[in-house]
């Protein structure tokens, strides 16, 4: 696995915010790499910087310093719109809420990211009432977000992050909003899901519990990643 390149590599990111007079080091030098099939716990405090790491592994922000390489490729150099390219093809976003369209049935949900891409409908279809189904919501496929408790609405959302077959899956605090049983399902549907499409997935969670069932427990440190359980070997 060592000779294996990650596919997601966060080098020396570096990311301030001002804040009046002041400038906050939310990121100093922060490095973390992850491979396919990899489930990356990411604990901290609140205010620690988990959402920002995502949101700069995710190509959505642009960090001051350092580089984050998706499949080896180096990103800072690349345009709005080949970022935005490599996020559609190779990314999955799952947030606290769920951000489902509330006019659109799930399976419609979890259709819609794949015919932005270009998949025909009869396809898309197909695709996502399957990634439903995984994930136990056979018989919600015609339901309307507000048809569906937290859990399962959380479920759709993973459906559509992860519809385009991305190789990569950022969650920020996906289980955030559930009751702590909820969020165990949830979870548990995650985590087959990200094992069984060799996904390599960070996900940012309150919950020590689901933390120690993931693949590796990391957390923020004056601004840098300090991998929780060292000299375990990953994988
Ligand atoms: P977490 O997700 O771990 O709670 P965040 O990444 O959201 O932390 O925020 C880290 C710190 O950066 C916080 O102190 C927050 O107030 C600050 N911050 C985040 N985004 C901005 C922004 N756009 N402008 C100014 N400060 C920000
Ligand atoms: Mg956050």
């Amino acid at each position: 696995m060592a000779a294996e390149n990650p596919v997601l590599y966060l080098q020396a990111i570096e990311r301030n915010y001002r804040q009046g007079e002041n400038l906050l080091n939310i990121l100093r030098g922060a490095e973390l790499a992850v491979w396919s099939g990899q489930l990356v716990a990411l604990v901290a405090p609140s205010g620690a910087g988990k959402s920002t790491l995502l949101h700069i592994a995710g190509l959505l922000e642009r960090p001051d310093g350092g580089e984050v390489y998706i499949n080896t490729q180096p990103t800072s150099a690349l345009s709005e719109f080949e970022r935005t390219r490599i996020r559609r093809l190779e990314m999955g976003f799952i947030y606290q809420a769920h951000h489902l369209l509330p006019e659109l049935s799930a399976v419609e949900n979890v259709m819609l990211p794949q015919m932005i891409r270009g998949l025909g409908k009869t396809a898309a279809r197909t695709r996502a009432a399957e990634l439903l189904s995984y994930l136990g919501l056979k018989e919600r496929l015609t339901h309307r977000p507000a048809e569906l408790s937290g859990g399962e609405q959380q479920r759709v959302a993973i459906a559509r992050a992860v519809a385009n077959a991305p190789r990569i899956l950022l969650a920020d605090e996906p289980t955030g909003n559930l009751d702590l049983r909820t969020a165990d399902r949830v979870f548990e549907a995650l985590t087959q899901l990200v094992r069984a499409s060799g996904l390599a997935a960070v996900i940012a969670t309150h919950n020590l519990e689901l933390a120690e069932r993931m693949d590796r427990q990391v957390t923020l440190r004056e601004g840098q990643v300090v991998e929780l359980k060292p000299g375990q070997p990953h994988h």
